[in-house]
């Protein structure tokens, strides 16, 4: 559809317009005229005109024009005054009960799994959030487009269809208020006005003539030679073939190709090329020309007459128009129903709007979706016209149906889409089935459309077959569940016939299906070709739920229900008659025979597909079920009945899986060899729980039906038959073919197993009497005892009903218990134990797989508990009456004769002839039998039981064969050394076979009182049972425990010695296993207790190192780190990072070429991250590494990377997590302070002096560079320094010692990191000479302890102890190398970088780019400070660098005067705070904050409040201080290597404080710093006040940043997921204003909410398209990003422009599972724990590593672009 259209609604077609001209308004309100006449004649006059400009619409402009010219007169000629007014009275009249709200695609839908008549009732999220259902078991869902909430609809919903928006008291004015409907004068109007308008749209849609207008639009004036090449959308060729098609044909540029290209994909078509009649004939045919190619057909393109399409355009802005006008009173609806519906008096053409549905498939995409919104709006909203519109449909339903299946259009665009609209609704359905015979309708559709698809014997046949369009047939199947969905509660006789009628129809489909795709086994060569297999699956698939519905609706009346059978065994009949040509052969076992006509799986072609035996089967067990099986010879006679034939095909499909099984169809191709790829087969997905109820469960109740109506003999024989084992129980080939024998093997298995089935599987209502939860539990049951499952692998194993439900919830908790999951992973579901006894090992569902693993599962459990590993079968229920012969067969001959000779081939050890698990299942049919026998005991008189299996058992033949009995073999059976696995349950059947003995004898004895005799002698069996069992256990146990005990030994010995050999290799790898377990310091460990537990001045403390012996992870080698010795070095990743950041809305710099990173801005907007895994390497060691990978890599060049080696990115050799760096390890240097010499210093080197002492070698510095010597050092302020006494060289006087000297491979490796460091922090390339690089390592060292600190904090830790190991060495290493750096660049450089940071804090020092104090972060330039202080001594070319004693003030000094600082930035801005609460708190500490506010505000005239009470100061300054303090202590313990006091190992807010002022030798009241520094610090603090920055804070112009800083934390997200999407639902693109599907992506740093993966928000950044979130976290995450994608419910990390994962998202169901793409759709809530889990990702700056490692195991994602996410 046309922009112009879209926009028109949107901005409301009765909204603010420009009046229309007087004159034509005038004519518009003449009474006497033919509105019909005079509306064509303006719409003649102006359409052409308003749309003229085709190709370059100004939409803006043309909905004025329309508005103006037709609308506006139009509407007021309706209303019959202003619309304006009209419509303001018109809307206090209140809404509409229904909702009927469209859905476009991805919208989310929900649906009340409570109270939803099906799932396709469905809510907006508007009426979900305000209903009933909120709070009910709902489930979310993404819409296709197309549908619409069924809010106010009573029949779509059991309860609480109306949500209070549209509850009838909702509104202003009551419902029946007269105001609501029309007056007389405005329907009369409307009744005029709406057929010409609705005639004149449908005329125009279907206008065919492309040069000509129908004659009354066409004026008299010349027309013009104006014509337009119009491309139409369609669904098979793609974007980028249509592109290249239009660039081709009309030579245009690739922009304008994708702009149109754009555009009819979403309007449906649209003009490419305008001009004269030729010439766009020419360009129709060259894109007609490039668009074709052999499998495709060209794009429809066709040449229009410039006024034709502009009335066609026109034509569906009136139609919009409509749809608006629909919504304002149900009486503009009836009368627009009423005119659509009305067919021309005694003509057959239909009405309007069956036109209009006929042609739906012949109009373009925009047309569609006028049309179909237009339905929904009148039709939909009113229930009566709604059923005469669906009587409609289903009139033209086979024409609707064929169109849309050669359509080109997806479904959601079809007008066929709306028949779950009408079919769902039960009244509805009914209505339809009665009255316009709906079932058979669609039967019929489905046979005309399949013909195709048979082949010669009236058989699909689906070889070949176009996927897309069969699968178009499946809607018709789709509409056939729909309509079957809601089962009828009354029945009439018209109902009776009409679905009968329909039934027998469907018969015939399932005729052509019964027998379909025949296959023949393959002989010698293999098969060329793997038959296409999976379209009839599909079709199996689609029709399995139809299948048993229609049973459902059968079994409503008995009548029916024998009627139906009656059908259903005809149509079996004449399916089965084929065949009969054989003679029939005679085969003979034990006496007895069988007369069947030949027939070979194995060499005849055989069909899996029996649609018709299975419903036939189906209706069988519902006979039995209601009793009405009585009077089935009434109907069916039982010389019809024919059961061996009825048999006869599920027996083969059956012996055909066995086949399978036993390797013999291996030639077929791979379809049929369920062995190498299960999923990929037939039999796979004919016992595969999406099929089985109507495939395999069916085929053996078929078998049960013989079973229970056949002699059991001749049953037996015949099954012998068609598995083809008839021979192996004959006699004993003598065969040496092996492979034979193991087919052999097989072949008895399967059809032992079979036998087992058909006698113990009876969980099917009817067969016996178990309800449908019975069944479902089972079910249950035998899942869980193969595992614990997830809710959602459990529901995935049951089969779903019709309405998608599996009954899951209403019985899981009488059989399993919940477990909830931990942080990952998923929670699960375990078995009750007292469910235990259900459990039956040849579960008919099993696979081989879970057969086996139930079976360990569970001799495991049983052993565990010392009990004996028996599993016998539970006791069956009981079978209904038409079932109880099925048992006899466990008695009969042949059966007996197949055990025996089973038996008895064990026995005799032909080991070649059994296996053990042939023996199994002969047991297990014993345990049956003696089962059978004992219940049939307990229940009724000896007499009367006539089921004789102990006797049979336990009968001696006469023949050879049977010399010995059943019994006698089982006894030894057990001394069979290979069945020792058995031997528990041999003996449980011996010990049955003795309780059934007693049972006989007991009561033929005593035939009174048999019930409570029957009753002692099992309480006896139980006792002596149990003696024994007690017993045996307790030797079991004894032999058990010895056992471990031997083994215990062993393994400890073993394990000592490992570890004494490998006992660093040990420690290793136990890191490498990510024990998070934090580390007790070494140094806290080993240091003395008086040892001075202070860091700074001249009482510091020693400091504590250890020699460090280290082994490389590469060679395994230890290694002493020295400073001579070559380096070691640490893995470590250097990664910029925003998670500290005060201020998110602040521009990062993308690239770092003129950045000057000295100082950090007090925001902390973005840092430099060093982390590391903490594993060690030789550097020599690494680098080897790091070069063979390159060179390995260089050589898989097709190998996608997934790290760049370019940039030094690597995976760390042991624990693979991604590192782009090492850092060198390098010693501390042990310095102890000589306590005499520190005193002496003391009473010389006072604050002041140091200074000045300071300040004159720095101005000698400069001295020397005036002099020209040295050029380097900046200008600075020399302010009142002239103390000439004090010399150059004094600062050398309190003690010097020379630098230390690094070995060559360690200088290397400082370089290298250093250079790294520069490179990622500022995203420059490397340059090791650059003079940033001391300040970027200076920063990086800063920036990760306020990270770590950060950390600590938040996950209220303690400082010291607590960090991981790698955390604690990757510091430990970063802050020595942070101080050895320095060595390794010209001192020069580091002296001017330090005067800069002096600057800041030194009175007389002041440069020009000196930023204020309320710019800079304190913390960076006491790490800057402390580490290039050193180069003050480095003197000519000696290397000299301070004493210990030197070192200990000169780090006091300047910590102090950073601290004092600090304190100053804290108090300006609590300046600006007020008091919350009022405190006498008259402390010593606040009394000085009183007296420094006070001299503050003198400095700052005035500016700086004086009212600020003292103890407001003090709390502040106490607070803000905490991360500060805390930092520079973890920076001075891994600087120094001096332990930190006790305090500090444990959290304790008071205790903190003191112990830190105390390591960092503070006063604890910090202002007495400003008292006892008085004289030094006043200039100080006069220069910081005065600063123009300051004052503008206090005076409040500007804010200044709080402390203590705001911790950051992932966004808040609610608890309950539908709020998010709710939110998503509103969100909309800020850049475009269509209604297109958007992807809303949640950044869960900031909350920003992104349109992703969509070309309108891109981003041009550095020259390439980024996607919205890929630009977005450049910004917000420094390239890193943690979002959600809102409508998927999944989070997603990225990296860079080209990495990115999945990763779970925090909500979990109430099942403890994710739900990603919400595919199952279950409430969703937060879970704190795993959210948490993803900020600490985020804070331990994990997130590239988890990107990497995520990327490793799944390579999936490697196709995905991430620069346009
Ligand atoms: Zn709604
Ligand atoms: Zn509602
Ligand atoms: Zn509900
Ligand atoms: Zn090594
Ligand atoms: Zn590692
Ligand atoms: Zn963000
Ligand atoms: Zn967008």
């Amino acid at each position: 559809m046309a922009d112009g259209a879209d926009r028109g609604r949107a901005a409301g077609a009765l909204g603010g317009r420009v009046p229309a001209q007087a004159p034509e308004r005038a004519m518009w309100c003449d009474e006497r005229f033919d509105f019909q006449a005079t509306f064509l004649q303006c719409l003649a006059k102006h359409v052409p005109n308003i749309y003229s400009a085709e190709m370059d619409p100004l939409v803006e402009k043309q909905e004025e024009m329309v508005q103006a010219a037709i609308l506006y007169p139009l509407e007021c000629y309706l209303f019959g005054e202003d619309p304006d007014v009209f419509l303001e009275k018109l809307q206090q009249s209140g809404t509409s009960q229904l909702c009927g709200k469209v859905f476009k695609g991805g919208e989310t839908t929900y649906s009340c799994r409570d109270c939803a008549v099906d799932p396709t009732c469905v809510l907006c999220i508007d009426c979900f959030q305000n209903s009933i259902h909120k709070n009910h078991r709902y489930k979310m869902h993404s819409s296709n487009g197309g549908g619409f909430c069924d809010c106010g609809d009573t029949e779509a919903w059991k309860a609480g269809p109306l949500c209070t928006k549209h509850e009838p008291g909702a509104s202003s004015s009551p419902k029946e208020n007269s105001e609501c409907q029309l007056n007389e004068e405005i329907m009369e109007h409307s009744r005029r006005v709406f057929p010409s308008v609705i005639k004149y749209i449908v005329d125009m849609l279907i206008w065919e003539e492309e040069k000509e207008l129908p004659v009354e639009l066409t004026i008299s004036r010349e027309k013009a030679d104006s014509y337009y090449c119009v491309l139409f959308n369609d669904e098979h060729h793609s974007y980028d073939h249509v592109i290249y098609s239009l660039q081709r044909a009309l030579g245009c540029e690739l922009g304008e190709a994708q702009l149109h290209t754009t555009a009819i994909d979403k309007e449906g078509r649209r003009a490419v090329k305008a001009g004269h009649y030729a010439a766009c004939q020419e360009a129709k045919e060259e894109i007609k020309r490039h668009s074709e190619n052999v499998s495709q057909r060209p794009l429809h393109v066709e040449v229009l007459h410039a006024d034709v399409m502009a009335h066609q355009k026109f034509a569906l802005r009136l139609g919009s128009w409509l749809n608006k006008l629909m919504s304002y009173s149900s009486d503009f609806r009836q009368i627009f129903c009423q005119i659509c519906l009305k067919e021309e008096a005694g003509s057959e053409k239909p009405c309007f709007i069956s036109k209009l549905m006929l042609w739906d498939a012949r109009l373009h995409k925009g047309a569609r979706k006028v049309l179909h919104e237009l339905i929904f709006s009148s039709f939909f909203m009113e229930m009566e016209y709604k059923k005469l519109f669906a009587v409609e449909f289903v009139k033209y339903y086979k024409a609707l149906q064929k169109e849309y299946i050669s359509d080109d259009h997806d479904r959601v665009f079809s007008v066929t889409a709306l028949s779950v609209q009408m079919f769902t609704v039960p009244t509805l359905a009914r209505h339809l089935i009665e009255e316009q015979n709906v079932i058979t309708t669609i039967t019929e559709t489905l046979l005309e459309v399949l013909p195709e698809y048979l082949d010669k014997n009236d058989k699909f046949n689906f070889q070949g077959y176009s996927q897309d369009k069969l699968s178009r047939v499946y809607a018709v199947i789709y509409d056939l569940r729909y309509v079957l969905v809601s089962k009828p509660t009354v029945w009439t006789d018209r109902l009776r016939e009409r679905f009968l009628e329909g039934f027998v129809s469907f018969l015939r489909i399932l005729t052509c299906m019964q027998g379909m795709e025949e296959i023949k086994r393959q002989i010698g060569q293999h098969i060329e070709v793997d038959p296409d297999w999976d379209a009839a699956i599909a079709i199996q698939m689609q029709l399995k739920n139809i299948l048993l519905m229609f049973q459902e609706w059968c079994a409503c009346d008995e009548e029916l229900l024998l009627r139906s059978y009656r059908e259903c065994h005809k149509a079996v009949m004449r399916c089965s008659s084929n065949g009969r040509s054989r003679e029939k052969t005679v085969f003979h076992l034990c006496g007895h025979t069988l007369e069947s006509r030949p027939y070979r799986v194995s060499a005849d072609p055989v069909s899996i597909h029996l649609p018709l035996s299975r419903t036939l089967a189906g209706l069988h067990v519902r006979l039995s079920k209601t009793g009405a099986i009585s009077r089935l010879h009434e109907f069916v006679s039982p010389e019809e009945f024919q059961v061996e034939l009825l048999v006869e095909y599920p027996l083969r499909c059956l012996v055909l899986v066995a086949q399978v099984a036993a390797e013999m169809w291996r030639r077929n191709g791979l379809s049929l060899i369920s062995q190498v790829l299960p999923t990929c087969s037939v039999v796979f997905y004919y016992q595969d729980v999406k099929c089985r109820e109507e495939m395999y469960d069916k085929d053996i109740i078929m078998l049960q039906i013989g079973a229970s109506l056949m002699d059991p003999n001749q049953f037996l024989l015949l099954v012998l038959q068609r598995y083809e084992l008839a021979d192996a129980f004959k006699k004993i080939k003598p065969t040496k073919d092996q492979d034979l024998i193991k087919q052999y093997n097989v072949l008895i298995e399967e059809m032992l197993q079979i036998l087992i089935y058909v006698v113990g599987e009876r969980y099917v209502p009817g067969i016996s009497n178990v309800t449908k939860e019975d069944v479902v539990m089972r079910e249950i049951i035998h899942l869980l005892c193969i595992e614990p499952m997830a809710h959602s692998a459990i529901t995935k194993s049951l089969p779903e009903n019709e309405n998608n439900e599996t009954g899951l919830e209403s019985v899981i908790d009488k059989v399993a218990t919940f477990k909830k999951p931990g942080v990952s992973g998923h929670g699960v579901y375990e078995l009750k134990d007292e469910c235990l006894k259900e459990f039956n090992m040849f579960f008919y569902h099993y696979s081989k797989t879970q057969h086996s693993k139930a079976e360990h599962t569970q001799k495991k459990r049983r052993k565990q508990e010392n009990r004996d590993e028996a599993l016998p079968p539970p006791p069956p229920p009981d079978f209904n009456p038409a079932f109880s012969n099925v048992v006899r067969i466990l008695n009969c001959d042949v059966m007996m004769h197949i055990l025996r000779t089973l038996l008895q081939r064990a026995v005799e050890l032909e080991t070649h002839l059994w296996t053990e698990a042939m023996i199994q299942m002969v047991l297990h049919l014993l345990s049956l039998g003696l089962l059978e026998e004992k219940q049939q005991l307990q229940k009724s008189p000896e007499e009367e039981v006539t089921f004789d299996f102990y006797h049979k058992a336990t009968r001696m033949g006469s023949s050879a064969l049977n010399a010995v009995n059943v019994l006698m073999l089982l006894e030894k059976l057990k001394r069979v050394p290979q069945l020792e696995a058995q031997k528990d349950t041999v003996n449980w059947i011996l010990q049955m076979f003795d309780m059934v003995k007693r049972l006989r004898e007991k009561s033929s004895l005593a035939t009174v009182g048999a019930a409570s005799g029957s009753e002692a002698t099992k309480g006896d069996e139980t006792q002596s049972t149990q003696d024994k069992e007690k017993a045996e256990r307790k030797r079991k146990a004894e032999a058990a425990r010895l056992h471990r005990q031997k083994i215990m030994a062993q393994m400890s010995a073993l394990q000592r010695n490992f570890i004494e050999t490998h006992k660093l290799l040990y420690e290793n790898t136990l890191e490498a296993q990510g024990k998070d377990d934090a580390i007790m310091e070494e140094e806290s460990i080993s240091s003395a207790i008086d040892c001075s537990r202070i860091a700074l001045g001249p009482k510091r403390g020693p400091s504590v190192t250890e020699k460090e012996v280290l082994t490389c992870i590469l060679c395994q080698e230890e290694q002493e780190v020295k400073l001579e010795s070559a380096a070691m070095v640490l893995s470590a990743c250097v990664q910029k990072s925003t998670a500290l950041t005060q201020n998110r809305s602040r521009i990062l710099e993308l690239s770092g070429d003129t950045l000057d990173p000295l100082f950090m801005h007090p925001d902390l907007p973005c840092g430099t991250h060093t982390g590391s895994c903490g594993h060690v390497m030789h550097a020599a060691c690494w680098q080897k590494y790091f070069e063979a990978m390159q060179l390995n890599f260089r050589q898989r060049l097709h190998v996608e990377q997934i790290f760049d080696l370019e940039n030094g990115e690597y995976l760390c050799p042991l624990c693979k997590s991604l590192c782009n760096t090492v850092i060198p390890i390098v010693p501390l240097q042990a310095q102890k302070i000589n306590s005499e010499d520190a005193e002496a210093v003391a009473q010389i080197l006072s604050l002041a002096r140091w200074l000045e002492i300071v300040t004159a070698r720095i101005s000698g510095y400069s001295v020397k560079s005036a002099k020209g010597e040295k050029p380097n050092l900046p200008p600075f302020t020399n302010e009142g320094t002239g103390n000439s006494a004090l010399e150059f060289h004094s600062i050398l006087s309190f003690g010097v010692q020379s630098s230390a000297k690094y070995s060559s491979s360690i200088k290397e490796m400082l370089i290298l990191f250093a250079t790294t460091i520069y490179r990622v922090g500022l995203k420059v390339a490397p340059n090791e000479s650059d003079s940033r690089i001391p300040m970027m390592t200076w920063s990086t060292c800063a920036f990760t302890i306020q990270c770590i600190e950060n950390l600590l904090e938040t996950e209220g830790k303690p400082l010291f102890g607590s960090l991981q190991n790698r955390q604690h060495s990757g510091l430990k290493a970063l802050a020595q190398f942070a101080a050895a750096q320095r060595t390794t660049s010209p001192q020069v450089l580091i002296q001017k970088h330090l005067i800069r940071l002096l600057g800041v804090l030194l009175p007389n020092f002041k440069g020009e780019d000196t930023p204020s104090l309320l710019e800079v972060d304190m913390f960076h330039i006491l790490v800057g400070a402390v580490l290039s202080f050193p180069s003050l001594y480095w003197e000519d070319a000696v290397d000299l660098q301070p004493s210990s004693v030197s070192s200990a003030y000169n780090h006091l000094y300047l910590f102090h005067l950073t601290t004092l600082a600090h304190i100053m930035q804290i108090v300006i801005s609590a300046a600006t705070e007020s008091p919350t609460a009022h405190s006498s708190d008259t402390s010593e500490e606040a009394q000085s904050a009183q007296s420094f506010c006070r001299e503050v505000c003198q400095y700052t005239s005035g500016c700086f409040s004086q009212d600020i009470p003292g103890w407001l100061v003090w709390d502040c300054v106490k607070k803000g201080i905490m991360p500060y303090l805390r930092c520079a202590a973890l920076f001075f313990h891994y600087l120094l290597g001096v332990s930190p006091p006790e305090e500090l190992l444990q959290v304790s807010e008071e205790g903190q404080f003191k112990a830190l002022c105390s390591y960092l030798s503070l006063p604890t009241n910090l202002f007495l710093l400003f008292h006892d520094y008085r004289d030094t610090v006043n200039p100080l603090l006069q220069r910081w006040c005065a600063d123009p920055v300051v004052l503008s804070c206090l005076k409040g112009k500007s804010i200044a940043i709080r402390y203590p800083r705001k911790r950051n934390h992932l966004i808040e997200l609610p608890e309950d997921y539908s709020c998010l999407l709710n939110q998503a639902s509103q969100f909309r693109c800020p850049r475009s204003s269509d209604d297109e599907q958007k992807h809303p992506v949640l950044c869960l740093f900031c909350g920003a909410i992104l349109c992703s993966q969509n070309t309108c928000c891109q981003e041009l950044v550095n020259g390439e398209e980024l996607g919205a979130c890929t630009s977005h976290a450049l910004q917000c995450g420094a390239g890193v990003c943690i979002f959600l994608k809102i409508r998927e419910c999944k989070v997603v990390l990225i990296e860079g422009k080209t990495r990115g994962c999945l990763y779970p998202a925090p909500y979990l169901d109430k099942y403890g599972e994710t739900d990603p793409g919400l595919k199952r759709g279950n409430p969703l809530h937060l879970c704190q724990e795993r959210y948490r889990k993803l900020h600490l990702l985020w804070q331990q700056h994990c997130i590239i590593e988890e990107i990497a490692r995520s990327q490793e195991t799944n390579q999936v994602f490697f196709g995905f672009n991430w620069q346009l996410l």
